[in-house]
């Protein structure tokens, strides 16, 4: 058996486990990063490719590193494709953009976080973890090509990805740890790399579809103009998509993808749910997938995950600093977490909700009716101004949809009350039962306004 001993051992060498690292050991720390894959595998991980607002990702490991990843920098716009109304949506998509080779931005952030002093050990994958008498955890126990080996450390970074195995083995019962999470609240998704024959027209789009079921949509998200990441996803409530089929039977049907090559398949599991209402345990923190911080309605994450190491290796130094390992000492990582992206996941998760109540073919045809620029308005900037005109011509184009619109309607004015709910976050762990139940008394509007079934 090895021992080895580090101020901060993070687990899984993904986006989240990255800037945890780099954040520590730019401040002078320790850090190792405990990754199951091989050196050659790791940083390949499943994904649409679109990476949103980089030019504002922590300093630990800036744009500038991740640049080299970028394949299409051309893309502004969504372009919504409904066939059951014949229709096709363009909505502008504002703010900075990118197709990126996914693998390439993989390797990206672990050379720079190894250039930031950073110890990688691949081929390990943790098994368990070590806590003492009072509940805290020390460190984990992994196996690497059959030995085992075993990491001591002043705290663990959980950023394993969705369903992490280290929560199934830590015991919370003395935190406030969420462990209300059900595979119910995740993704399935499945994404294939295609490179086409000729350049596709929509190179500067991303590309968007409705499966046939509202908890589920196809992708088609240009690296470049002749190398396209095609991918599909569905809420794992509803009964299993065939994804590997179905996007097979969308591809057949496209003419762009007539004599197309794949290169590359990977699939995996999305947290499409609201972030952890505690991410925190005595020398523990969840980052990224690990601890649901996806945007539940696009299931991008990278941009989440990124900003969450870097939170709570800020909270684990400061708590070093001070030589304390307890959840009110880590508790600024939750706070960050929700006054910067958690708030408005968990507001935006009551539509994902609404879309399991509501029928496919409804919702397409009514958002058919609305005008591109508003909805882009009322998707990013959550404000929209119709004139009159306008205001008439959508009301004649949805009639017979006027109950959904009501509904939406009704839906929004709950999903802001929850949106009010989480600014008030508490500012300690003694605060959270109190905030708690407050919140689910507000999601009990959202399940009877929806007419969605609970999902917490
Ligand atoms: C199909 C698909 C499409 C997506 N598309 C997009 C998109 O277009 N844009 C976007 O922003 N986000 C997208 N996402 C989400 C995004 O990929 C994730 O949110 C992001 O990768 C999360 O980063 P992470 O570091 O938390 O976890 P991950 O990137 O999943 O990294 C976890 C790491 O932990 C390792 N690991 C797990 N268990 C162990 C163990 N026991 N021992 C050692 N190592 C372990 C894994 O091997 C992995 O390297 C998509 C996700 C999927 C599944």
């Amino acid at each position: 058996m090895t021992t080895h001993e580090f101020d901060f051992v993070v687990v899984g060498a993904g986006t989240s486990g990255c800037y945890a690292a780099a954040t520590a050991a730019k401040a002078g720390y320790d850090a190792v990063v405990v990754e199951r894959k091989d050196a050659e595998q790791a940083g390949h991980i499943a994904c649409g490719d679109a990476l949103k607002g980089a030019a504002n990702f922590p300093d630990a490991i800036p744009k500038t590193e991740l640049e080299p990843a970028f394949t299409n920098t051309g893309v502004d716009h969504g372009r919504f494709e409904i066939p059951q109304e014949d229709t096709v949506l363009e909505i502008p998509i504002p703010g900075e953009l990118a197709v990126i080779d996914r693998w390439k931005y993989g390797r990206r952030i672990i050379e720079s976080a190894d250039e930031a002093g950073v110890e990688f050990h691949y081929d390990t994958v943790v098994q368990d973890v070590e806590q003492d008498r009072s509940g805290r955890v020390t460190g984990v126990t992994a196996t690497r090509q059959g030995d085992a080996v075993t990491y001591d450390a002043e705290f663990v970074v959980d950023a394993a990805g969705s369903l992490s195995l280290l929560q199934d083995k830590v015991d919370f019962s003395e935190s406030t740890f969420d462990t209300n999470v059900d595979y119910s609240q995740f993704c399935s998704a499945y994404r294939e790399i295609v490179e086409v024959p000729e350049p596709v027209e929509w190179d500067d789009a991303l590309v968007f579809k409705p499966t046939e079921r509202a908890a589920g949509y196809l992708w088609y998200f240009p690296r470049t103009d002749t190398e396209i990441n095609a991918g599909l996803g569905f809420q794992m409530n509803e009964e299993p998509m065939h994804l590997v089929e179905d996007l097979k039977h969308d591809l057949r049907n496209r003419s762009e993808f007539q004599g197309a090559e794949v290169t590359d398949k990977l699939g995996a599991a999305l947290p499409t749910r609201r972030p952890y209402d505690s991410a925190t345990h005595p020398g523990y923190l969840a980052v990224g997938d690990a601890a649901g911080h996806v945007n539940p309605t696009t299931g991008g994450g990278i941009a989440g995950a990124a900003y969450a190491g870097m939170y709570a290796a800020e909270a684990a130094i400061d708590a070093l600093e001070d030589g304390v390992h307890d959840e009110a000492a880590l508790w600024s990582y939750n706070e960050r977490v929700m006054d910067h992206f958690g708030a408005r996941y968990a507001a935006l998760d009551v539509y994902n909700v609404l879309s399991t109540a509501v029928d496919v073919d409804d919702l397409m045809s009514l958002l058919a009716a609305l005008p591109g620029k508003q909805l882009s308005e009322a998707l990013y900037a959550g404000t929209s101004s119709f004139g009159v005109g306008l205001a008439a011509k959508v009301a004649a184009k949805s009639f017979g949809h006027w109950g959904q619109i009501y509904k939406m309607y009704q839906t929004k004015r709950v999903a802001d009350r929850l949106l009010d709910h989480y600014e008030s976050y508490p500012s300690s762990p003694d605060g959270l039962a109190r905030w708690q139940s407050r919140r689910d008394d507000i999601m009990d509007d959202v399940y009877e306004v929806t007419g969605a079934d609970a999902k917490y």
